[in-house]
């Protein structure tokens, strides 16, 4: 199957698309992603869902990739007498270590680290900045606040400190084991939550030892402000819009958007923009016009991937979600004023002979009627770097390992297939022609560049461009 769209398309998993027939549905209406979120949900449903996950790439004969996200440090407040309470503005609030339920005159904050890292004047936001507190005397197990925003809180909601870097490990004890039991299924990208600085996916990169690709989840304002640092770490990144818009105030976050998928372009890395893409299809058979606008802003951005949560884990139309995604992409990349608008993010070649190779294998295909490209790549680096481009025509993405097969399901505009090892030129050349043929991806005769490293298989920069043509037929 190829995909008649160059913007790849990720679904969250979760009860109401679990089992192998849903899976596959998903497959068919357009996931290229799958993302399996251990905030939620057993290792064995997770396991199943992997398992899924594979049974459906080899009934849709296109690599599939599965990416675990790991939950991070989520901080949340303890319990209430009788689950909940309402506390008003102007009122003062008491956070403590006190396990006893709490009411509304204070609560139980079970995390040492936030009173370490709270000041007088800081801010508070619980449940997703429904409520606000104010510090205004704390010490190392209790802080006194002053009600900014009221409302009713209940157990367990959950708490930010926005702008802060909380003194603690990038991984939890429970990330630590969900990341060992997603290696040891086989997962091919491994998302990191609430990452604040580079040293997180450096430690998580430290714990991959390359198993999988990593991908750094953007959700905390520290982390926009170390965002270099922390894509030099990263094999991906996605932009969490969710958790992000908690500690920004709205207006930020579109900008912050912008500055993360620029940042990820400029740089060749897959980015996904993330949360509440079609969020009223959750429950509603078709998006809001806003929801159409805002899929189609990211498509026209670049982004790689655009992603649905709650649509396909928790909704009503989790297929239906799929496909409206999927046309909405279609039809921005038949407009005409996509390739400009999309290039305006485009970033400096870099005086590399690899990316001069791969500039120059975009503008030959601009200049005359090439049908498709094709890039042998071993470790997936090349391939990236030709995405990074962007180019018009499709690009099959050959490469012997299942692995990077896999992890390229993410990327821009790639048509990743798995080849054996090229036994030289000819027999590369043959091959990727043939293929290309044989998917669909050109004409009887059409032009064919292909673009790879020699000596095959020796991982390095691209040194060879070169002109084929499709079987007569
Ligand atoms: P989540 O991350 O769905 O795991 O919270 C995405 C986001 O915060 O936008
Ligand atoms: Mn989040």
């Amino acid at each position: 199957m190829i995909r008649a769209r160059r913007a790849r398309i990720v679904a969250t998993l979760g009860p109401a698309s679990q089992g192998p027939d849903r899976v596959l549905a998903l497959a068919e209406a357009g996931v290229d992603v799958f993302r399996l979120n251990f905030s939620h949900g057993a290792h064995s449903d997770h396991a199943a869902a992997l398992e899924a996950v594979r049974a459906a790439e080899a009934v849709i004969e296109r690599p599939l990739a599965a990416l675990a996200d790991l939950q991070g440090p989520k901080f949340r407040l303890g319990e209430f007498k009788g689950d909940k309470a309402t506390i008003e503005p102007g009122q003062h609030f008491r956070l403590d270590l006190d396990p006893a339920p709490g009411d509304s005159e204070r609560v139980c904050m079970p995390h040492p680290e936030l009173f370490a890292a709270l000041s007088p004047g800081a801010e508070l936001l619980l449940d997703d900045g429904k409520v606000r507190l104010k510090v205004s005397d704390c010490g190392a197990a209790s802080a006194n606040t002053v009600v900014i925003q009221g409302n009713a809180l209940s157990d367990h909601k959950g708490i930010a400190l926005p702008g802060a870097v909380i003194p603690l490990p990038a991984l939890t004890p429970k990330d630590r084991d969900d990341l060992a039991f997603a290696l040891r299924i086989g997962v091919d990208w491994v998302a990191l939550s609430f990452v604040q600085r580079a040293a997180d996916m450096a430690e998580l990169r430290r714990l991959v030892l390359g198993r999988a690709a990593v991908l750094a989840k953007i959700e905390k304002p520290a982390a926009l402000k170390d965002l270099a640092a922390i894509l030099d770490q990263c094999d991906g990144v996605m932009v969490a819009r969710g958790d992000l818009g908690v500690e920004l105030e709205p207006e930020e976050v579109p900008v912050a958007q912008k500055t993360i998928v620029r940042a990820a372009r400029n740089r060749g890395l897959p980015v996904i923009i993330a949360t509440q893409m079609l969020d009223s299809m959750t429950s509603s058979p078709a998006p809001t016009r806003a929801e159409a606008s805002d899929v189609a802003n990211a498509v026209y951005e670049g982004a790689d991937a655009l992603m649905m949560s709650a649509e396909t884990a928790v909704g009503l139309y989790p297929i239906e979600a799929t496909a409206m995604m999927s046309k909405i992409i279609q039809r921005v990349e038949r407009d005409p004023n996509w390739p400009g608008l999309m290039d305006a993010e485009h970033g400096r070649v870099e005086d590399e002979d690899a990316d001069a190779l791969v500039a120059a294998a975009r503008r030959a295909a601009e200049s005359g009627s090439t049908a498709c490209l094709a890039v042998f790549t071993t470790t997936g680096v090349t391939a990236l770097r030709l995405a990074r481009e962007r180019p018009l025509q499709p690009v099959l993405a050959l490469t012997s390992d299942i692995r990077v097969a896999r992890r390229l399901a993410l990327v821009w505009g790639l048509e990743p297939r798995l080849a054996e090892q090229p036994k030289g030129l000819d027999h590369l050349t043959k091959g990727a022609a043939s293929l290309a043929f044989d998917l669909g991806l050109t004409p009887p005769n059409g032009r064919v560049l292909i673009l790879a490293g020699t000596p095959f298989g020796s991982p390095g920069a691209a040194n060879l461009l070169r002109l084929a043509h499709a079987p007569p037929r």
